[in-house]
């Protein structure tokens, strides 16, 4: 808990005004664990409700039309954050709603661009907890259509696993997120998209990737009811198979997915095949042997048929020797998974046991990459924008950029 309190009252860094989160300083509901119901006084927050529920919701409100719940729940999809802008519903209704309900329960209480068109926000949720969630916009020129844009969501404030070489981890564990605060983080995220960049038949933001603070599998129920919420036709009818979920490798997590769905993609965040060395790098998963997850992820091959994407994080010096090459190779067979790599992202003061971390050579990566390869595995590597913001992979969590950097970086104007 300390950690938060000194990562969001800023000495953890003291960059220059024009490029800072405003602070948010924790309440003490944060350091105490309240819940954010107790901190809203009881009054439910409708962002987190499924159709069926926030017609159940209305129900009991009297002069309210059953056809009203779908309308709100159209509204809500559409990006409506309060009540007031919702002037299909009568001026009465909207007074009496916004008396017994919270629209959404989060609010933006930062946000920075990265030169690549990376935006990272800070959500300051209802206890004064702060999760970070990013809106990636793929490189021109290799996007599908004029723009390409995907959302990258917590599912944690902070996460239990503590993996040495993530910021997020480094941060300890604050509280798994309600529903409610998972889909805002996308709605909010897809008010950003600006209207001329989605072309034709496509939807503002057309992939999910839940790779942001915390670990999804830890949270499944929440993620569960924030996914249906998202991929119901009657709000923002995202697709499923346009979400991955990204885990370190919970078992119990993995055969869920595999028995209940959500019908997701699924990314193993596997980093080094070699047990001893993985245990010390994301000590966390260490009750999670690697046949154990192996035999989950094969569970979850044959019963969704989804392919599995095997993530390694490159540590320089650490995981990309020949025998890491020959134990990554030997795990992912039989699994038909696509790997990808993705050379470390800077997080200061990060330590290994006595080394300090560091990003890989390209020439080191470029050599694992083809170990791989050899070894008969498909190989991508994954873009690592938001890098000037402190919003790529393992970044999230308060990491400011460095005066230096400033030219990359520029408070959001529509939101700071
Ligand atoms: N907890 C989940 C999802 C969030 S982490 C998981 O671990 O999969 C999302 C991804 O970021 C994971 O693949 C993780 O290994 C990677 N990651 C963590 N720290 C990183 C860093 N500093 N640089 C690059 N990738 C990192
Ligand atoms: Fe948690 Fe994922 Fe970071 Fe590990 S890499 S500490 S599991 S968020």
């Amino acid at each position: 808990m300390q950690k938060f309190q000194n990562f969001w009252n800023g000495t953890e860094t003291n960059p220059s005004p024009a490029n800072t989160f405003p602070e948010a300083a924790p309440s003490a509901a944060v350091l105490s664990g309240a819940s954010p119901a107790a901190d809203r006084g009881g009054l439910p927050v409708l962002s987190g409700m499924s159709l069926s529920e926030l017609e159940a919701a209305l129900a009991g409100f009297a002069g309210t039309d059953p056809y009203r719940a779908k309308q709100i729940f159209a509204r809500i999809a559409r990006g409506a954050s309060s009540f007031d802008e919702m002037t299909d519903l009568p001026r009465p209704l909207r007074r009496r709603l916004g008396k017994t309900f919270f629209l959404r329960g989060s609010r933006v209480s930062g946000a920075m661009e990265d030169r690549d068109g990376t935006v990272k926000l800070a959500l300051t949720l209802a206890d004064g907890a702060v999760v970070e969630t990013v809106l990636l916009r793929a490189p021109a020129g290799k996007a599908e259509g004029r723009g390409r844009f995907t959302a990258c969501l917590s599912s944690q404030a902070g996460c239990p696993l503590g993996c040495v070489f993530c910021k997020t981890g480094s941060l300890g564990f604050l509280r798994n997120l309600e529903a409610s605060e998972i889909v805002e983080q996308f709605l909010t995220l897809a008010a950003l998209v600006p209207p001329g960049e989605v072309s034709p038949g496509q939807r503002g933001i057309s992939r999910i990737v839940v790779m942001g603070m915390g670990e999804p599998l830890l949270n499944l129920s929440s993620l569960r009811k924030a996914l249906e919420i998202l991929c119901d036709p009657a709000g923002s009818g995202f697709s499923r198979r346009r979400i991955t979920i990204s885990t370190a490798g919970i078992c119990g997590g993995i055969m869920e997915l595999a028995e209940k769905g959500p019908e997701t993609e699924l990314a193993l965040s596997l980093t080094s095949a070699r047990e001893e060395l993985r245990r010390r790098l994301m000590p966390g998963t260490a009750g999670n042997s690697l046949a154990r997850i192996k035999e989950a992820l094969g569970v979850f091959r044959t019963r969704r048929g989804r392919r599995i994407t095997l993530e390694a994080v490159l540590l320089g010096g650490i995981n990309t020797g020949g025998k890491d090459a020959r134990a990554f190779v030997n795990f992912a067979r039989g699994l038909d998974a696509v790997v990808n790599l993705i050379p470390w992202n800077p997080v200061p003061g990060l330590r290994f046991e006595e080394r300090a971390l560091q990003p890989p050579s390209p020439k080191e990566t470029e050599e694992f990459r083809l170990m791989l390869e050899q070894g008969g595995l498909k190989v991508t590597r994954r873009y690592r924008r938001g890098r000037g913001i402190g919003g790529a992979c393992g970044q999230l969590g308060g990491i400011l950029p460095n005066q230096g950097d400033s030219a990359a970086v520029r408070a959001f104007p529509s939101l700071s």
